[in-house]
């Protein structure tokens, strides 16, 4: 077994875009800026975002956080997203999820400008993502699918197996292992005897959210195993969605958890937002 080295790969990653940055601000006087809008005190989520922050520093962009009180309304969270769409001074958007229940996530989304849609999460990116188009691409599916090709995985012709069937993480996934021409099956919470459906992939991405719910034992010798689940266990560890130990005596290659898909997926975010400030100047 190898191992996925997340990390490492983020290294490299926010290297490129630090590069990046420099010639952009070299260019246009300065360096591209993320804007990231946060509602609420969800803990989750201040850790994300203050990731983020950290993250643009480190690779020399400008991040401004947004933090905004959990009983602001739909309609001025809608307002501060226009303002900063037509801002430009501001590359990229987002806007942390979940929201309040009282903001419908799907308006907000949608209210964020596809050229600055950094997450990839608006109806357009992703339209352009299912037509094999470029454009925006989500940011944890991006950072498997680097993972894949840091470890040089041929998809053509492959069984990929991804359980879970969000916007986010498993359909954006599903969408980008077809266009690299693997037959792709997508499990979720309904599939019947999931065990026998994993038993058959040669590379599996699990995106459920459910403490070790794939079991090693499952896994096919020589499979390739992406783990994007976070879950914390009652003792504080972290673990991913699937079991490590008996899985990583199984296949070629496996991310660990932590430490695989989530640096990755904020090094993508900073790579997205590096791109989506060079399309705007084009
Ligand atoms: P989600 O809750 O939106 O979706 C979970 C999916 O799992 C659903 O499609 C559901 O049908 C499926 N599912 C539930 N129970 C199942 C079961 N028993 N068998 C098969 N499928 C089942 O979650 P999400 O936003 O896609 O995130 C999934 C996990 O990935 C979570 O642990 C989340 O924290 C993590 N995540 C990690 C990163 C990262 O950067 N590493 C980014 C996004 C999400």
């Amino acid at each position: 077994m190898a191992l996925l080295d997340g990390k490492k790969l983020a290294k490299s990653i926010r290297k490129d875009v630090r590069e990046g940055a420099q010639d952009f601000a070299k260019r246009w006087g300065r360096p591209p800026t993320l804007d990231v809008v946060i509602v609420g005190e969800d803990p989750a989520s201040q850790i994300y975002v203050r990731n983020k922050e950290r993250a643009c520093l480190k690779a020399g962009l400008i991040s401004h956080t947004h933090r905004l009180s959990a009983d602001l309304s739909q309609s001025d969270l809608i307002e501060l997203v226009r303002n900063l769409n037509i801002d430009e001074a501001v590359d990229g958007v987002i806007v942390q999820l979940p929201l309040p229940e009282h903001i419908d996530p799907d308006v907000v989304i949608r209210a964020i400008g596809p050229i600055k849609d950094v997450d990839g999460f608006h109806p357009i990116n992703l339209g352009h993502l299912f037509a094999g188009r470029p454009g925006l691409i989500p940011c944890t599916p991006l950072a498997c699918m680097r993972l894949l090709d840091m470890a040089e995985v041929d998809l053509k012709g492959k069984n990929a197996v991804v359980v879970g069937r969000s916007m986010t993480v498993g359909k954006p996934m599903a969408m980008m292992l077809l266009e690299r021409h693997a037959t792709v099956t997508v499990c979720h919470s309904r599939t019947e005897k999931l065990a026998h459906v994993v038993a058959e992939a040669d590379v599996v991405i699990a995106a459920v959210g459910q403490a070790e719910l794939i079991k090693g034992e499952w896994i096919k010798r020589g499979a390739v195993v992406i783990d994007v689940g976070i879950n914390r266990l009652e003792d504080g560890a972290l673990v991913g969605d699937v079991e490590f130990d008996t899985a990583s005596a199984r296949a070629s290659w496996i991310t660990p958890v932590p430490g695989g898909v989530g640096p990755m997926t904020v090094a993508c975010l900073i790579s997205n937002t590096l791109e989506a400030a060079k399309k705007r100047v084009a």
